[in-house]
């Protein structure tokens, strides 16, 4: 028995498909011809701030161990799959399949792999490292989903994890609306908590686990353990007809996609960050409602941008003043002619307040009432009792802060797929102790 790594990616449009379908469809047909699946489907998102990204960036890998004989038809099979359901006519999608046949997954490829997740990687590498271990790739047009391929194949999954249950609809449903039983998901939310996430969105109690676009998924419930996902899968109540449905390991959930800089200077586009800095402008309300504002260190300022998606994090923003000391976690936006290089905020933590002060007048000496100011530095003038106070000053106030030290999080329904939202906090797994697939993780 030998094992293989199957790294899939890029082969789906804006118009089409869903790789995780394609790995659904192969988990099927894999396990019809004999293999074993060591682990869960892999879903490993990759930096959500590349460019020609469709939607989530999410790459597949499949983990199996399979007769030697049986090698050249587990290829063609896939190969044939992903042909069959790629998009290939649409421009920028490039399917890649990666077969790795090494047992142990080099520290190579696992650094090539959390590079894609956390910064950019390119072509040339990946082919490199598949000349290099000998493994074989698949690669249509421009082959980018190579790269991809490769790093869901280096991704595993070995610091903090998570689960999600996808469930897919028939054929004849693709593009309609969806239909779920609403009530059921909010009665599994509150039954499976804190240990699912993500189900609700808590301010506006819409449904979360319904994507909307053509792609084949009906939902996904996102869990810490494949039982909890399975169970609230039982709970939820779809309202047409489910084809399939898969448990995936993956890294939702976790923040894998952020990486710590230590000085603002070493901030680059497209890569998604954890700096701190001291609040340097105020924030300010730009056209659509997003607030701006920067944060400085004696090595660079940057700009930090909260969308108006991001609810309850641009609330937070807008009530930060100069001073305050913070900590952004983002995305980072290439400059433009229009803005500086900018941090798209996902969590900002307020580490230190600063003293907010207000200036009121002083009172009148004579009879107390508030005095009017004559101008800059030419003292105060009473308007009851017309007593002049050339030498009184402004008087310093300090007001209490509308915001208050610790964390705040963009709201569930702007969540990226690699955001770790604050009911994962305390629940991080910090290694693998793999015990093996539950009985039921796939439709049978
Ligand atoms: P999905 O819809 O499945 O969530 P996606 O459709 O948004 O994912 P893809 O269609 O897979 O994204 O396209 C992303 C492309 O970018 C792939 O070809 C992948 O190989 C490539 N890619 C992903 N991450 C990186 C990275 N960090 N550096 C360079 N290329 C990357």
């Amino acid at each position: 028995m030998k094992i293989m790594h199957i790294g899939l990616d890029d082969t789906d449009s804006p118009r089409k498909g869903c790789t995780t379908y394609v790995a659904a469809l192969l988990v099927e047909k894999l396990r019809k011809l004999g293999t074993e699946f060591i682990d869960y489907p892999n879903l490993v998102r990759l930096n959500p701030n590349v460019p020609w990204k469709t939607r989530g960036n999410g790459a597949l890998c499949l983990r199996i161990r399979c007769d030697e004989s049986d090698e050249k038809k587990i290829k063609e099979t896939v190969t044939n799959t992903v042909e069959d359901h790629a998009d290939l006519e649409y421009t920028g999608t490039d399917p890649g399949i990666v077969f790795f046949k090494k047992a142990k997954i080099p520290r190579e490829v696992k650094i090539f792999a959390k590079k894609a997740v956390t910064g950019i990687v390119n072509l040339e590498d990946a082919l490199k490292l598949l000349k290099k271990f000998e493994a074989e790739a698949v690669g249509f047009k421009k082959c980018r989903g190579i790269i991809g391929g490769l790093a869901a194949v280096g991704e595993t999954l070995q610091c903090d994890y998570t689960f999600e249950i996808l469930a897919y609809r028939i054929p004849e449903n693709w593009g309609l609306k969806r239909r779920v039983d609403e009530s059921s998901i909010v009665e599994m939310d509150k039954a499976t908590a804190p240990y699912t996430f993500n189900n609700v969105d808590q301010k506006t109690s819409r449904v979360l686990i319904t994507p909307r676009g053509p792609d084949p998924i009906l939902f996904g419930i996102r869990g810490e353990t494949p039982e909890i996902v399975k169970e609230a899968f039982e709970m939820a109540k779809p309202l047409e007809t489910v084809e399939r449905w898969v448990i995936f390991r993956t890294n939702q959930g976790t923040d894998a996609h952020l990486k710590l800089v230590k000085q603002l200077s070493q901030i680059k586009p497209f890569n998604p960050v954890v700096a701190k800095g001291t609040v340097a402008t105020n924030p300010k309300i730009i056209p659509r409602r997003h607030v701006v504002f920067s944060i400085e260190n004696e090595s660079a300022q940057v700009d930090c941008a909260a969308y108006e998606p991001t609810g309850s994090l641009r609330k937070a923003a807008k009530k930060l003043i100069v001073g305050d000391y913070v900590e952004v976690h983002g995305g980072v936006r290439a400059p433009s002619q229009n803005h500086p290089l900018t941090i798209n905020l996902e969590k900002i933590r307020v580490m230190r307040l600063a003293p907010k002060i207000v200036y009121h007048n002083p009172v009148c000496l004579k009879c107390g009432k508030r005095l009017k100011s004559m101008g800059r530095n030419k003292g105060f003038r009473c308007k009851k009792c017309g007593s002049r106070h050339l030498d009184l000053r402004k008087i310093e106030v300090k007001v209490k802060r509308e915001i208050r030290k610790g964390l705040y999080i963009t709201s569930s329904r702007s969540q990226r797929h690699l955001t770790k939202p604050f009911r994962r906090y305390g629940l991080e797994k910090s290694h693998t102790v793999f015990k093996g697939l539950i009985e039921d993780w796939c439709f049978p």
